[in-house]
């Protein structure tokens, strides 16, 4: 594998952009290494620059799931695109789409369209603020839910500390607005409520975390922040850009059997065109301008052309719902033989795993909050990530991340990249 032309570009990019990405992760600064530049991708692979070709586990880090350029959608799309790219002005589309949305999601009753996850996120927590007429709102270390302000804070030391902010460029102000605790530690979100009385506006959290590695809810966890938000008046906020429509078709929120009062969406919704959503109850929707006094717009919301692509994909997702069993079926072919990579080779490597999600923690002990995650070896994850991307296995290059399996993964994919997994496993990393 030589990777010349990606290199060229990265350098003219390092110039002209910051990092040479658009988006930071991208840079594979955690795993070492440049990136790679992508020229096209069809289905289950992935071509670059320089005409390497690889089996794709991340797949747009996840709108990508039916696998790429997908007929349907593109179709979809072209058929759009004929009509002109953008109106500024109210689409049959965008009814179809909410429509369907609210049918697929039953949490939701009113969503309103934006153009990514942190609009979506920002939106809602917004919303969530001037619905409650409170200010403070409680997220967990580890869960991402995009750029906006309110978000990039990181715990404190302890259990549940003020939120100090994670990027320069974030006040004190906002930050103290944030409270942060474990994820799954349900008695530090109770100290935090019971010492914040009547501050509280939201919480807000990956129903399924998946960007800090695959971290499951524990059995009572998701009950107990539905329970105290009932108790308390504050909005149960699931944020399900990643796995809304991948997990089932109502999102994770269908799979663990806990209802939230809002709902956030995004990746699978635009089927790969820039694309988020913010949904739920009616009588907190309908406090969104011009329904109710809580401003939120957007010049190109609900554009004609990522509408033509998104409800291509839940429409067909919808009325295919074997498609959940086979991706699912998929995943778990992987998953399964990576495990017996493991005991092949000794090796206790800790595997999280949901549906069409899944990470392999370099770690031997239990991940289910990110303290645990943090405990991975990341520098071992850096040489897997390279060697598998050398055996032409496109993972996510963070230790940190989920995989995202699409349908466009056959069962003789998957055996390649088990045996791939083997390969790196017992020439690289045992020693
Ligand atoms: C990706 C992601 C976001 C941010 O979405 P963008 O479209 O990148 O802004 C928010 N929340 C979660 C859970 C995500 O995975």
């Amino acid at each position: 594998m030589h990777l010349k032309n990606s290199k060229t570009l990265f350098e003219t990019a390092k110039q002209f952009i910051p990092g040479g990405v658009n988006s930071p992760v991208r840079a594979f600064k955690a795993v070492g290494g440049d990136p790679v530049f992508i020229k096209s991708a069809k289905g289950a692979k992935v071509y670059d620059e320089d005409g390497n070709e690889y089996i794709e586990l991340i797949n747009s880090w996840g709108p990508m799931f039916l696998g790429h350029a997908n007929e349907l959608i593109e179709e979809a799309v072209r058929e759009a695109i004929k009509n002109s790219l953008s109106f500024g002005a109210p689409t049959r589309k965008e009814v179809e789409m909410a429509e369907l949305i609210t049918h697929m999601v039953p949490s939701v009753d009113k969503v309103r369209m934006v153009n990514s996850g942190t609009e979506a996120t920002m939106s809602a927590i917004r919303l969530a603020r001037g619905y409650t007429r409170k200010d403070k709102i409680i997220k967990f270390e580890g869960c991402y839910h995009g750029h906006g302000d309110s978000f990039l804070i990181a715990a404190g030391s302890g259990a549940a500390t003020m939120g100090v902010p994670d990027s320069p460029g974030v006040t004190k102000g906002t930050a103290q607005d944030t409270l942060t605790a474990p994820f799954n530690d349900l008695s530090a979100v109770e100290q935090l409520v019971t010492e914040n009385k009547d501050e509280i506006a939201a919480i807000i959290l990956e129903p399924v975390a998946g960007n800090m590695g695959c971290v499951l809810p524990k059995k009572g966890f998701l009950e107990g922040l539905r329970t105290l938000c009932d108790a308390n008046n504050m909005v149960l906020i699931f944020d399900e850009v990643m796995t809304g429509f991948r997990l089932a078709p109502g999102g994770a929120q269908e799979v663990l059997g806990v209802t939230p009062d809002m709902t956030t969406l995004g990746k699978i919704i635009g089927g790969g065109m820039p694309v988020g959503a913010y949904g739920g109850k009616k009588e907190i929707m309908d406090f969104v301008s011009p329904e109710g006094p809580v401003y939120q717009a957007g010049t190109l919301s609900g554009n004609p052309v990522a509408m033509a692509a998104g409800f291509a994909i839940l429409a067909h997702l919808n009325e295919h719902r074997n498609i959940y069993k086979e991706v699912d079926a998929v995943s778990g072919r992987i998953v399964a033989g990576i495990k017996e990579n493991l005991s092949r080779l000794g090796l206790g490597y800790t595997i999280n795993h949901i549906g069409s999600m899944f990470s392999l923690f370099f770690t031997d002990k239990e991940v289910y909050d990110f303290t645990s995650a943090k405990q991975s070896d990341t520098s071992l994850f850096g040489i897997y990530f390279r060697e598998m991307l050398a055996k032409g296995i496109y993972l996510a290059p963070s230790q940190f991340e989920a995989l995202f399996i699409s349908h466009a993964i056959t069962d003789d994919l998957a055996d390649q990249v088990i045996q791939m997994n083997y390969e790196v496993l017992s020439s690289v990393l045992v020693k």
